[in-house]
């Protein structure tokens, strides 16, 4: 049997975050009342003249900048008439022959691991069309989305899998929000995806390609592409042909359905729209832009994996939100030089664990801690004035307040006691209390250790230094034993000791 390797082209529509629209002045988000936000020009009322966004052309340099296109200094505006009752202008306002930007290629991480870079076609400016609001008795046209400003990107066709396409979308997606043109949200259809298929057979003949529409989750876009692969796979086998057809995805019945032959471009009867000049943009123009793009997201999980030595896993959830990744690095820098690379890990675990959870749970935008404020709480996590859980309840109570770590600590009394002297105390009467532990302990049950530093914690009320307490138990355990284990434990804590008090710079043991 003929062995076919899928071959998988994406165009996306990612909805501009302009305040209004690409050819007037409606406002692009706010009132939600259909057809509220509409006026002559995007109903296409005859007469109306659309007059281009100038911050829709930014964003789509930016785009075109971050994804090294070659940007047009005049592209053009042409007209792609179609009808459908969402669209009342009888025609879309996009570009056809001259796009603004084409070429260029992203990086991004394969499933394996490896970087890929996948060949970018085309980008190009757009308007929307509006909706239809399915009713049990009828439609009803809702002409709010009418004009808003969409970038097209159009890659080759150079995906081998569906998990590569996902895995480049998924990349797209994120530098499409760092570079602040787009919110990425599938589910509210601001990023939106077409996938085109075929198979090529083992002599490297192309075969004839099938076109999926509006694909809005990474998973539906996976199960899609691996139907319509088995799909052709089957038909080919068979002995038939692949129709060049457009089909429909349907999530619930886990397959597609053929909705219409594919359109060819003739279909569409494209021209110029001549109520719209030339497109101009200026080398001036383009470097204005490029002096405000940010480093790229994928770029700089690499970077931090470099000089920070995190993992490829920890770099990209950090990355995944430019405002998480910007209060990381800041956190660093707000750390003592010395202890940075020591702290390293637990400021990514504190910001990709209790952070991110706060944030959860309040449900708020922004980061309710500055960096400053949480670099002293893992200082005082390392130097040992605190326990980790005891952390926790303080970064609670800095959370949406203006208190400092050490305010904190004192005013929720959770001072970590790390005291010689009272440590000793507290571990002889628990060990008094506790005869037949101690005699099982004696007697090879070392397990039980933990038994008594939990007894420690309990009477401390979590107080007491873990590190510390366990020296302390084991010498006191081994107080009735050998004389030179006894020795050999007392001077072992000791030396922690003195390690603990020279990092925490006091210097305070004899
Ligand atoms: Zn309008
Ligand atoms: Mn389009």
């Amino acid at each position: 049997m003929m062995e076919y390797s899928p071959v998988i082209g994406l165009e996306i529509h990612a909805q501009l975050l302009t305040r209004s629209k690409l050819f007037c002045a409606c406002a692009t988000t706010g009132d939600d009342a259909p057809n509220s936000r509409t006026c002559p020009e995007c109903l296409g009322h005859p007469g109306a003249l659309p007059v281009l966004n100038a911050e829709a052309v930014r964003m789509a340099i930016r785009a075109g900048t971050a994804l090294g296109c070659t940007l047009h200094p005049d592209s053009r505006f042409a007209r792609k008439h179609y009808f459908y009752p969402d669209l009342p202008k009888g025609y879309q306002i996009t570009q056809y022959d001259r796009p603004i930007g084409t070429g260029g290629a992203l990086r991004f991480r394969m499933p394996d691991g490896n970087i890929a870079h996948a060949a970018i076609q085309r980008i190009h400016l757009e308007e929307d069309a509006g909706k239809l609001i399915h009713t049990e008795t009828d439609a009803r046209a809702d002409d709010n989305r009418c004009g808003t400003p969409l970038l097209e990107i159009v890659t080759y066709p150079v995906f081998i899998s569906p998990e590569a396409a996902v895995a480049f979308l998924q990349e797209l997606r994120r530098m499409l929000m760092y570079i602040g043109i787009c919110d990425g949200s599938m589910e509210h259809a601001s990023l939106r995806c077409d996938a085109n298929v075929s198979l090529r057979d083992t002599a490297n003949a192309p075969g004839q390609r099938t076109e999926i529409k509006n694909l809005n989750s990474f998973r539906h876009i996976e199960h899609a592409l691996h139907w319509e692969i088995d799909r052709q796979r089957t038909v080919l086998a068979s002995g038939g042909t692949v129709e060049a057809v457009t089909l429909l995805w349907d999530e619930n019945a886990n397959a597609g359905s053929i909705m219409r032959g594919k359109e060819s471009a003739a279909d569409y009867h494209y021209v110029d729209d001549l109520d719209l000049p030339e497109l101009v943009i200026t080398t001036e123009e383009i470097e204005s832009v490029v002096a405000t793009l940010p480093e790229l997201p994928l770029a700089r999980a690499e970077r931090l994996v470099q000089e920070h030595g995190l993992s490829h896993y920890d770099a990209d959830v950090l990355t995944a939100d430019r405002m998480m990744v910007d209060f990381f690095e800041e956190l660093l820098r707000c750390l003592p030089a010395d202890r940075r690379a020591a702290l390293t890990k637990s400021a990514v675990h504190w910001i990709n664990g209790e952070l991110l959870a706060a944030m959860k749970n309040q449900a708020c935008g922004t980061i309710p801690v500055d960096a400053a404020r949480l670099a002293h709480l893992l200082e005082r996590i390392d130097d040992g004035s605190i326990s980790h859980s005891a952390a926790k309840l303080v970064f609670e109570n800095m959370c949406g307040s203006s208190q400092d770590a050490d305010a904190l600590i004192a005013e929720l009394g959770l001072l970590q006691v790390s005291d010689e002297t009272t440590l000793r105390a507290l571990a002889e009467d628990i060990l008094e209390a506790h005869p037949a532990e101690v005699h099982a302990f004696q007697n090879g049950k070392q397990g039980l250790l933990g038994f008594f530093i939990q007894r420690m914690m309990e009477q401390s009320q979590g107080k007491a230094d873990p590190r510390r307490s366990s020296a302390i138990l084991r010498d006191l355990l081994a107080g009735a034993g050998d004389q030179e284990m006894k020795e050999a434990t007392a001077r072992r804590s000791e030396q922690e000791g003195s390690e603990r008090s020279a990092r925490a710079g006091e210097g305070d043991s004899p």
